[in-house]
């Protein structure tokens, strides 16, 4: 047994998340506190954040648009930003919508539309790494979202196409050069899959917007987060895949979205009903 470890103040605890450059450290120190467990326990996950790590994953915990998102190391973290997606997503979208998010990571964005969207009918998330998919599964089953693991679309059933209202995915979208200018946080502590877009960031947005049009419903939209850079090329990217773009912008928390429409007469396609 080691030395006892004494209890940590509050004022003490701030002083120290400062001088480690959180800037909200009363918050943090707050959450701290609370979050459990004995005085070893809160003196380790200090020394951690201390050292850099995300808060979230020391918590096990994110929060997003007034949900408490499941965590865990390596699964990218929910950030306010994408706020902006949701709610594009939500005004897109109709009652009894079929949605899909895809590269879904801790499936933070269905938890939140399964509350938001009227009656969806159908939902469901996918994720390519096997750990975004354990932790979507645990926030997911209390709306009843199945999780899929695999690439984009492939594990979705053929029987899926043409028929989704609204697809939504925060996709990796950094260019590659750019990983090194992410806060340390990110850059050490998330994966870097979740992240890395390739050489201009829209390596998987590119491959989203192809196969898109073959897995929407007429009149139905693809929605995803993009820096603010790469407005323009997306919205050429959107165009070639036969979808009508539009952007929505929120400057306060450096948020972008991009709505991809599929048009509801999409030539040589049939569709029942
Ligand atoms: N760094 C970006 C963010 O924090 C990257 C998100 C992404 O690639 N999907 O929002």
């Amino acid at each position: 047994m080691g030395p006892p470890v004494s209890p940590v103040g509050y004022d003490a605890l701030v002083a120290r998340l400062r001088r480690a450059g959180c800037v909200w450290a009363e918050d943090e120190a707050r959450l701290l506190l609370t979050a459990g467990g004995g005085p070893e326990t809160l003196a380790e996950r200090v020394d951690r954040r201390v050292a850099g790590e995300p808060l979230e994953y020391l918590l096990g915990w994110a929060e997003f648009c007034g949900e408490r998102i499941d965590v865990e190391s390596g699964v990218f973290v929910p950030r306010a930003r994408t706020a902006l997606l949701v709610s594009a997503a939500v005004r897109v979208t109709g009652p009894a919508a079929t949605v899909v998010e895809l590269c879904c990571g801790s499936g933070a964005i269905s938890r939140v539309l399964a509350r938001r969207l009227t009656a969806p009918r159908l939902l469901a998330a996918v994720d390519v790494d096997p750990a975004a998919v354990a932790c979507a599964r645990r926030n997911l089953a209390a709306v009843g979202v199945p999780v899929f693991a695999g690439d984009l679309f492939d594990p979705l059933p053929a029987a899926w196409r043409g028929r989704l209202d609204l697809v939504v995915a925060n996709a990796p979208y950094v260019p590659t050069a750019a990983m090194v200018l992410l806060p340390p946080e990110a850059r050490r502590y998330e994966s870097a899959a979740a992240l890395d877009g390739g050489p201009d960031g829209l390596a998987v947005l590119r491959r989203l917007a192809a196969a898109a049009p073959d897995w929407l419903a007429p009149g139905g939209h693809l929605v995803v987060e993009v820096g603010r850079a790469q407005v323009e090329q997306f919205h050429a990217v959107l165009t070639e895949a036969g979808l009508v773009p539009s952007v929505v912008r929120d400057d306060v928390f450096d948020a972008t979205a991009m709505m991809g429409r599929c048009p509801d007469d999409v030539a040589g396609r049939r569709y029942e009903n």
